[in-house]
């Protein structure tokens, strides 16, 4: 089976590479040479350009950076929906609108082409450990015939219902977290002011009703967890920057469905306003570190 992988980022490649890795052939394509280089290092082949790539594939998969890029890549110039052979089976893993997944996924539709959206979580890491979480919109067949590749890269691959789903499912899941940090944060800075240790503080919490995964595993206050982002400068783990785009998707996605996120809105200000203070690709755990004022 062939493979065209569009997008060998941070994200993309080492994806990319553990479906090489898995025996299938893999043509990529990615607009960093030196990305296209490391996918040849490892037995995949890099082409000059999408529509190249996308030739003679059976399975296109896109891990793009946002909205605008895959609607460029599908419906823009390149209009690959408009190329690829019939019976392709389109996989945008990117994390975009689910709006705009839902869209492109009614053009493929409409040219008789199956497509689905499967986001993922688990950053770089779990990329590279084949370990990520698939978040997966779109039909059960579809869903179905995907599921024996998306297991060479993840290890747990929910289908969370019709198309967009998947994306949906993600920008909830982010907005929590976002939000969940900065709660996580300001409780910990309270108690602290009062005198109290921070890693006896955690560990009540932990064992209370303010238990949460923040504190289970990504304590943001440095020194109370070792092996986190907090405890190395905020250096590795998920940006501020990238937090800053998935907190918009869910806040855009809210005022177009009239939704009200209060409380996604303001961390999607605090986020921002960290980010302005040059910490965007600081970890999103260095929101702890927010001035008072
Ligand atoms: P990245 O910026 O490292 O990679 C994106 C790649 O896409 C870049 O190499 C870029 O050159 C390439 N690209 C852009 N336009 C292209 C085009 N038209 N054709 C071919 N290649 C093109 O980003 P990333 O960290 O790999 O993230 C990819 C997606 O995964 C994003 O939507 C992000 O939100 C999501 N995501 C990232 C993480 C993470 O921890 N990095 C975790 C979960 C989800």
């Amino acid at each position: 089976m062939k493979i065209a992988f569009l997008g060998l980022g941070n994200m993309g490649l080492p994806m990319a590479l553990n479906l090489i890795k898995a025996g299938y052939f893999v043509s990529g394509f990615d607009l960093v040479k030196g990305q296209m280089d490391a996918l040849k290092a490892a037995g995949g082949s890099p082409v000059n350009s999408a529509i190249e790539a996308v030739g003679d594939a059976q399975i296109v998969i896109t891990m793009l950076p946002a909205s605008r890029h895959v609607e460029d890549l599908y419906l823009g110039e390149s209009g690959l929906l408009m190329i690829v052979q019939p019976q392709t089976l389109l996989i945008d893993c990117s994390t975009i609108s689910p709006e705009v997944s839902r869209k492109i996924e009614a053009l493929a539709r409409v040219r008789g082409l199956s497509m689905i959206d499967a986001p993922v979580s688990g950053g770089t890491a779990g990329a590279q450990a084949g370990s990520l979480t698939f978040m997966v919109g779109g039909a059960v067949n579809d869903v179905e015939k995907a599921r024996p590749l998306l297991e060479k890269m993840g290890k747990n691959i929910f289908h969370a219902g019709t198309s967009g789903s998947g994306q949906t499912v993600k920008v909830c899941n982010n907005m929590l977290l976002g939000i969940q940090m900065l709660g996580t944060s300001e409780a910990l800075k309270l108690g602290i002011s009062n005198g109290v240790n921070p890693q006896v503080l955690s560990e009540i919490m932990m064992q209370s009703s303010g238990r949460n995964w923040v504190l289970e595993l990504y304590n943001p206050c440095p020194g109370v967890m070792e092996n986190v982002p907090s405890s190395k400068n905020y250096v590795g783990g998920f940006g501020v920057d990238l937090m800053l785009k998935d907190l918009s998707l869910a806040v855009e996605n809210a005022q177009e469905l009239e939704v009200s996120v209060r409380l996604g809105l303001l961390a999607k200000e605090l986020y921002a306003m960290h980010s302005s203070a040059g910490n965007g690709q600081l970890d999103f755990s260095s929101i702890f570190n927010l001035p008072e004022n």
